[in-house]
């Protein structure tokens, strides 16, 4: 059983796959509390759901593309869930704090989001996302070096930019261009 807190349909609005129609199944629980959450409803109400249950939830949307997020979900093992929906046929991104690679270990993409900055993994991952405002202790992050890609995100609020920390972004990325800018477009854009 999976502990579920939300399905839903929109855009991936950050990272490499910006753009990518995608359904998000948001997962109960995490093992962080970090002060900037913005993915608040992990800590509300969730739906215990069995796989079979949760793919006849997803298959009324037209994309093969799922995005499981949290909440950290790699406080579960997610393995069998993630074949079980490639078995269908989807392809399946996860977003994790990196919590615990191994059970996510075969998903089709990983996209790594560090929170503490002291201990950064190298492997495990096909992209990397720094969240930056512009009181960060972006020194931690400067000498990070991966063949990977890594995107610095601004910390917006919950529904929409904010616009000192896209501005303290966008110049930090000029002057550091090993980063790419990652800007959660749904927040521009006011979808979910
Ligand atoms: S790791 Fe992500 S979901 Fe967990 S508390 Fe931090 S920001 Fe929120």
């Amino acid at each position: 059983m999976l502990k579920i807190v939300e399905i839903f349909y929109s855009i991936q609005g950050e990272g490499t796959q910006v753009g990518v129609p995608s359904i998000f199944i948001r997962l109960h629980g995490c093992n962080l509390a970090c002060n900037f959450c913005d993915e608040l409803l992990h800590k509300g109400e969730y739906a215990s759901l069995s796989f079979d249950e949760v793919l006849e939830r997803i298959k009324v949307f037209p994309s093969m593309h799922v995005i499981i997020t949290g909440g950290e979900p790699t406080i579960y093992n997610l393995n069998g869930f993630i074949e079980y929906l490639q078995a269908y046929m989807y392809s399946v991104a996860v977003e994790t704090n990196g919590y615990n690679f191994s059970n996510i270990s075969n998903a089709n993409w990983v996209t790594y989001s560090p929170k503490a900055w002291d201990v950064i993994e190298k492997y495990g991952y096909d992209e990397v996302k720094f969240v930056v405002s512009k009181d960060s202790d972006v020194e931690k992050i400067l000498a990070f070096k991966s063949y990977k890609p890594i995107f610095i995100q601004p910390q917006n609020e919950i529904d929409r930019p904010n616009k000192e920390n896209v501005n303290f972004c966008v110049e930090f990325v000029k002057a550091h261009p090993q980063f790419i800018l990652s800007v959660q477009l749904h927040k521009f854009l006011g979808v979910e």
